[in-house]
């Protein structure tokens, strides 16, 4: 009998089910470079990464503690660009839109481009090609340029094309197009932009127009991103969190792409 009531309570509540979301259905693929003394930042950066020993040892009470303190300039390292960063009034780091973090990705490969040519931009054509073989990139998307640059990582000189402490203006590396990012942010709508060198503007740029029209829409941006070539071109999904900084202009993020296994 009491079997019998067992039996019947658990076909009326079965026992606890795999939620609808189980990583392990996943690829789990780090976009983030580690933090540490090769970080790269911008030439007139007036600091770097810096790491504080508070505490490495064996306490007086006998068990072991460690601590540091950390310092960074917000733009340097794999790192998140908030509106407000380029736009007036645009967002800042803690008001960054959840959702617009955490968003299906499009891998746009301009790999062989950026090899002929240091300071290639993402044509319009360039997104025209891809949308003909994959449909229109949907609203809300995250764009991610791949230009294999992270190979380069951390060789200043290479990554940079130049290594000029101080000076900024001899610049050479990819960057989105101003045409592609007015279509992508204006028309079609993509909630972020992400790119594995230093900038979503090219090297030589001097007005940072790329940042201007995407901070203008309330668009993200995602720089020094790595292991863009372990990703489909549809099909992933990036999730991209930063420290929670009150008026931050952006900072380190931790960029993970999930792949459906
Ligand atoms: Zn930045």
């Amino acid at each position: 009998m009491k079997m019998r009531i067992l039996l019947a309570l658990s076909l009326l509540c079965p026992p606890l089910v795999a939620h609808a979301f189980d990583v392990a259905n996943y690829q789990v693929i780090d976009l983030s470079h580690s933090y540490g003394e090769k970080t790269l930042y911008w030439p007139t950066s007036p600091s770097a990464f810096q790491k504080q020993e508070l505490a490495n040892g064996v306490t007086d009470e006998g068990y072991f503690y460690s601590a540091y303190a950390v310092c960074t300039p917000e733009h340097g390292g794999t790192h998140i660009d908030a509106p407000v960063h380029f736009s007036k009034g645009g967002r800042s780091t803690e008001q960054l839109v959840l959702e617009s973090l955490m968003a299906p990705a499009v891998v746009i490969d301009v790999t062989e481009k950026a090899a002929a040519d240091r300071n290639y931009r993402l044509s319009v054509a360039d997104v025209e090609a891809f949308e003909k073989a994959h449909g229109a990139i949907a609203a809300g998307s995250v764009v991610l340029m791949r230009t294999n640059w992270s190979q380069r990582w951390s060789d200043a000189l290479d990554y940079f094309g130049d290594d000029t402490a101080g000076d900024a203006s001899n610049l050479t590396f990819p960057g989105f197009g101003a045409d592609a990012t007015r279509l992508l942010v204006q028309e079609r709508k993509v909630g972020m932009l992400g790119i594995d060198t230093a900038s979503v503007d090219h090297g030589p740029s001097q007005d940072f127009i790329v940042h201007q029209i995407g901070a203008a829409e309330g668009v993200p941006n995602l720089e020094n991103l790595t292991n863009l070539a372990e990703l489909p071109e549809t099909g992933s999904v990036i999730v991209a969190l930063p420290m929670k900084v009150e008026g931050g202009s952006g900072g380190p993020v931790r960029v993970v792409a999930l792949i459906p296994r």
